[in-house]
């Protein structure tokens, strides 16, 4: 028997609005890669699925990385010698760079200006920064607002801790026929934000809270992680598990009103890949599909070399080409219901033809086919082969995560590009051509990256 829409208890227009008000509730929680709005997340989430929760203890090694000091925070803002409040974290939590360390003390605007981001591009937005693994402190603010501060002095209270603590992480589990399983993965880190993320989170929860009660032939696993530092933990301790992952899927971005864009995991012919691609060409309407590429959200760890996973991910507007992303302009109003309500939909219906297709054998061209390696170019092998490596402690890039200049950008995809396709098979010049970045540059690069020790001549 395959699994069928119409069978489900609740009508796609019920588990839209659903969808919909599990947003509203968990938009205002300011959520990071760890601390109580992750917690708080989980526990709303819990009300839906019988989720498992699960804390790992700062300082765990897990692989490369390791598990930062928990954040929360309570309150913080600019006030100017008044009292009156110029920059309030209760308005938006968006006003604080994530895992801003505690500071009470009155200073110049010189000195704040220091710590103040904004973006004179998109000058009535509050762009969202942060900032993990570099302890500082900083506001985020609309440049139109940043540019009418004129006092020479301003009081400046952020009351927040970081302190050891746990990084905590959601997993729900439907066990089915075969130990194969389906990966659905979504994450939970991002302070008030809807399309990024609250959109996958919401469409995760309604498709686990209506495949539970089905008959499947698949067991299908939920991952509600904070990105990066979650997707490598989950893989870390989960490393029994990996082989029973058959396919996955990465959502984000899901509630804007742009037509779906399916990102295609690594191995680019898997069967997932087919399987999306086939949904999508038969709902008529217009889609895009775009090759992997080693940025992005937590793909970029399933899919490092040393695991190769078949995890793709199906999104709407792709990140960072919608106006919105990353700052105060993705919230509810940007949220387009109908979109969430098709999105919801398109995953059941590909995991239901996943379901139709099972046990069935598809043969891959990428299986079969041996790349012959040229003497003329040149090859290297990643050291940290699953997973990407923690770059910060590495010094090649700055810091402050969540926005950043062009040339740093041009610079951090060089990275990500040899890293993860430095697999003794793809030479420099292949990694030039898939990521068309110059190959000058990819050269450059990864002279700084063997110097590292994070790739070696192979
Ligand atoms: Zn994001």
């Amino acid at each position: 028997m395959t699994i069928n829409i119409s069978n489900l208890q609740k009508s796609s227009e019920e588990i839209k609005e659903e969808m919909f008000s599990l947003m509203q509730e968990l938009f205002p929680i300011c959520r990071s890669i760890t601390g109580n709005g992750v917690r708080k997340t989980l526990e709303r989430i819990k009300k839906d699925i019988p989720l498992s929760k699960f804390e790992i203890p700062t300082g765990t090694q897990v692989f490369d990385w390791i598990i930062p000091k928990e954040w929360n925070i309570v309150d913080a803002y600019v006030s100017d010698l008044s009292g009156k409040k110029i920059i309030d974290f209760q308005k938006s939590n968006l006003h604080v760079v994530n895992y801003s360390i505690p500071i009470k003390k009155q200073i110049s605007l010189n000195e704040l200006k220091k710590h103040i981001f904004s973006n004179p591009e998109k000058p009535n937005y509050i762009p969202y920064v942060t900032s993990y693994y570099n302890e500082t402190w900083g506001f985020c603010l609309e440049h139109n607002e940043l540019i009418k501060m004129k006092d020479k002095k301003y009081d400046v209270i952020i009351e927040s801790k970081l302190e050891d603590g746990f990084l905590t992480y959601g997993e729900f589990f439907i066990k089915g026929e075969s130990e194969n399983e389906i990966l659905i993965s979504t994450y939970i880190c991002h302070p008030s934000m809807c399309n990024d993320n609250l959109s996958g989170v919401v469409v995760a929860t309604a498709l686990a809270k209506y495949l539970k009660n089905l008959k499947l032939k698949y067991s299908i696993r939920f991952l509600f992680i904070p990105e990066t530092i979650g997707a490598i933990s989950w893989l870390y301790l989960n490393q029994n598990k990996i082989k029973n992952i058959k396919h996955g899927l990465v959502l984000t971005c899901l509630g804007d009103s742009g037509h779906f864009t399916y990102k295609k995991s690594r191995r680019g012919d898997a069967e997932i890949d087919e399987t999306v691609v086939k949904i999508l060409k038969e709902s008529k309407k217009k889609f895009e599909v775009v090759e992997f590429f080693p940025w992005g959200s937590d793909e970029r760890q399933f899919c490092s070399p040393g695991f190769n996973l078949p995890v793709g991910s199906l999104i709407r507007t792709m990140y960072d080409k919608f106006p919105e992303y990353h700052t105060s302009g993705d919230n509810l109003d940007f949220m387009n219901k109908n979109s969430l309500k098709e999105s919801f939909e398109k995953y059941f219906l590909i995991i239901s033809e996943l379901e139709k297709n099972f046990g069935i054998k598809k043969i891959h061209v990428n299986e079969k086919r041996e790349k012959i390696r040229s003497d003329k170019e040149s090859y290297f092998l990643t050291t940290n082969p699953k997973c990407e490596p923690q770059l910060g402690k590495y010094n090649v890039y700055k810091n402050f995560g969540g926005q950043y200049e062009e040339s740093q950008k041009e610079r951090k995809l060089a990275i990500f590009w040899i890293l993860n396709y430095s697999d003794g098979v793809h030479s420099l010049e292949d990694i030039a051509r898939k990521s068309k970045l110059d190959l000058d540059l990819i050269k450059k690069i990864s002279s700084l990256l063997e110097s590292k020790k994070l790739i070696l001549r192979n």
